[in-house]
């Protein structure tokens, strides 16, 4: 089987670069070895950034962040509850930091509404007592099951073959390039494409092996537990340095409760250790005593695809970029491994060069990552057309029904949305 591009991964970075090649007209086949958003993408906390949390630290990251935030809810909104977000100052808490917040977020062009304490228990009853400094922002929910279905189905709409229970099993390199994938599953086949785009998240370093390439990857697992509590209005966020237990998140009935950051080796061997569950309910209790009472009703963890390399500058797992890399096969971001299987060809020292890894990021910005991505393969590939994926709405992504429809057939539902994705009616 013949294809121009083949994308390796169906979370939301991996459906964006499909959706974005097949609108540019580029023949493209998206594999996934489970349902889209199996991986990462379905098991994130759903909090669609303003930037919020970035301001101060990463300019750069608040400014995708508020950008891609208004264009998801643009062309998205079925995907998308438009909740606003607080960023709660407890008497604990340095004031300075809230302020060196509230500012950073006025020069990045997210709009920022300063509240009286009182006037912040008026949206929140239950806000805990010593909430003493608050402010509003544009923070969301996204909803990723919708999130990666719709953006799916558009990708199918414009072209590109989604194949689900399809795993990548292997590359053949010769001559520096990938000249042939081998596919199990339901596709089962040999595809010889003239690029490979490896959008496998965390495991897009075991991804890149199999062509003989090091992408050095650093996953972390982070714990959410949902809490039965339907009355929460605006996201809240705890305005502190990072830390666990700092961003509560609202549903219709439920309140999802999060998160941790614990590196692991494995991205499929998550640790579910009991005390990062006791410590996210401890610690967004500061904010929201009444989580700590109520009946929890369910745990769930993901692994974050963070780029190694990245992380150790920034001082490890709580480093606060969440930022993108591309790593082209070619260059020195993903160098031939001698040791590394490669499908039967040599890694070569000059590396692959028909072999682009997209890795890092966040669900909010998988648009962006994707149009970069994206951009990268058209040079490569000698394809001038223009990104229209910002402008243009996702198929059926203003209607709730018509998505869901979409999750039950792209086998998309993951546990961050299940009390909210509702099951297809025919
Ligand atoms: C605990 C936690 C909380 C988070 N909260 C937020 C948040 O609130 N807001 C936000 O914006 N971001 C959040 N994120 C980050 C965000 O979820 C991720 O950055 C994003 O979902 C990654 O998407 P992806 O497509 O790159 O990776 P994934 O969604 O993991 O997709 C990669 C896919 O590749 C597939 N795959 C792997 N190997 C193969 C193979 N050999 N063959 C075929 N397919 C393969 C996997 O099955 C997987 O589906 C959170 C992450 C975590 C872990």
């Amino acid at each position: 089987m013949d294809t121009t591009v083949l994308v390796v991964g169906g979370g939301a970075t991996g459906v964006g670069v499909a959706r974005d090649l097949a609108m540019r007209g580029v023949d493209v086949t998206l594999v996934e070895r489970g349902g889209l958003g199996s991986g990462t993408s379905g098991r994130s906390h759903g909090l669609l950034h303003s930037g919020a949390r970035y301001a101060e630290a990463d300019p750069q990251g608040a400014r995708e962040c508020i950008a891609e935030n208004r264009i998801i809810r643009d062309i998205a909104p079925a995907c998308v509850r438009d909740s606003g977000g607080l960023f709660v100052s407890l008497e604990s808490d340095d004031p300075a930091y809230y302020e060196a917040k509230r500012d950073a977020c006025r020069e990045h062009d997210i709009p920022v509404e300063e509240l009286s304490p009182e006037a912040a228990r008026e949206r929140v009853p239950d806000l805990a007592d010593d909430a003493e400094r608050v402010f509003e922002v544009p923070d969301g929910v996204v909803y990723p099951s919708r999130l990666v279905a719709a953006t799916g189905a558009d990708a199918r709409e414009h072209g590109a073959r989604i194949a689900t229970g399809s795993p990548l099993l292997d590359f053949e390199v010769e001559g520096g390039r990938v000249v042939a994938a081998e596919v199990g599953g339901e596709l089962d086949a040999r595809i010889e494409p003239e690029y490979v785009v490896n959008a496998a998240g965390a495991w897009a370093g075991e991804c890149a092996a199999l062509a003989g390439l090091d992408v050095e990857m650093r996953p972390t697992q982070g714990v959410m537990v949902g809490v039965d509590y339907p009355r929460l209005g605006p996201v809240l966020n705890r305005c502190r340095d990072p830390d666990d237990g700092d961003i509560v998140i609202p549903h219709d009935d439920r309140v999802v409760l999060g998160t941790t950051s614990v590196a692991i080796d494995d991205p499929d061997e998550m640790v579910e250790d009991p005390d990062e569950v006791e410590r996210t309910i401890r610690e967004c209790a500061a904010m929201l005593p009444s989580v700590a009472d109520v009946e929890r009703l369910d745990t769930y963890w993901g692994v974050r695809p963070l780029y190694a390399p990245d992380e150790d500058s920034r001082g490890g797992e709580r480093g606060i970029s969440r930022g993108f890399f591309l790593l082209d096969g070619s260059d020195g971001g993903a160098k031939g491994g001698s040791d590394a299987g490669n499908g039967g060809g040599p890694g070569t020292d000059d590396g692959v060069e028909n072999f682009l890894s997209v890795v890092g990021g966040k669900l909010t910005t998988h648009r962006l990552m994707a149009e970069a991505a994206t951009d990268r393969v058209c040079a490569a590939l000698g394809v001038d057309a223009k990104c229209r994926t910002a402008e243009e709405p996702l198929v059926a992504g203003n209607e709730a029904d018509a998505v869901d429809r979409l999750v039950a057939e792209f086998d998309a539902q993951g546990p961050a949305d299940a009390d909210v994705v509702g099951p297809a009616d025919d």
